[in-house]
């Protein structure tokens, strides 16, 4: 059985002063989250914030981007070791956001993946096909070519130590949300695919699904058998949203 994972993705948002209270909500609120881990991945500067208000409750912290490298002259760049310096468990990579604005591609998003996961991070694998290239019936091709840049260089046993979160860009942050049929064919797609190099690895994989998840469509998402939490935006910077799209994943 998975546990399922929400991971809160505040993107660049959130200030020192509204940090605590945005916290507090969530913690406040995990006695109703019993079947659920749930984990928030503030800005950089807010995690030392996150990290005391956090430390010893069933919240989990991460971080939204890692670089490659270990330490020296790369300016603006956090090391891996400097997330795990603060405790965090999760780090996010290829959010789309970084693969589109910023130029990450597969094998970057790929060496950052394994960069977070010898460091001890969960590497949390984002994933997930434009509308245009949804509309051209490419979906599965690019899905398969993001998972296989982390899968054909370092093995599914790799991937098993992560998270994959399927995000359709066309959804993120737009309203506009996979039907959960939609969701559920590319889950089980990702599913597939990584069962066809190693099943025990697959059945354990959790599979999140990112794209405008709110509290009223998360429990016929999070029904979906290949659905094992989500990614969440814009609602994860309310707590009581937030708290929401967590029960809905406890079940
Ligand atoms: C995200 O940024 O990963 C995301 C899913 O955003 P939103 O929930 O706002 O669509």
């Amino acid at each position: 059985m998975r546990k399922p994972l929400v991971a809160g993705n505040w993107k660049m948002n959130g200030t020192r002063a509204g940090v605590g209270e945005l916290l507090d909500g969530i913690k406040a609120g995990m006695g109703a989250v019993p079947n659920a881990e749930v984990a928030v991945c503030p800005p950089f500067v807010l995690i030392p914030e996150a990290a005391a208000r956090l430390a010893g409750t069933a919240v989990a912290w991460g971080g939204q981007n890692l670089s490659t490298h270990a330490s020296g002259a790369y300016t603006g760049e956090i090391a891996a070791s400097m997330l795990t310096d603060y405790g965090c468990k999760y780090v996010i990579v290829g959010h789309s956001e970084r693969r589109t604005l910023y130029g990450e591609d597969d094998a970057l998003v790929a060496e950052k993946y394994e960069v977070a996961r010898k460091a001890g991070l969960v590497p949390i694998l984002c994933v997930g096909e434009t509308l245009e290239e949804r509309e051209n019936g490419t979906t599965e091709v690019v899905v398969a070519r993001q998972l296989d840049a982390v899968l054909e260089r370092f093995g599914a046993a790799a991937l098993g130590q992560g998270v994959v979160a399927y995000e359709p860009v066309w959804a993120i942050g737009t309203g506009r949300t996979a039907s959960p049929q939609q969701a559920q064919d590319v889950h089980a797609f990702i599913r597939g695919r990584v069962a066809a190099r190693d099943r025990a690895v697959a059945d354990a994989l959790r599979v999140l699904y990112g794209g405008s998840m709110k509290p009223d469509n998360a429990v016929e998402l999070m029904a979906q058998p290949d659905i094992d939490g989500g990614l969440i935006g814009g609602a994860s910077l309310k707590a009581s949203d937030f708290l929401a799209i967590c029960k809905a994943a406890s079940g």
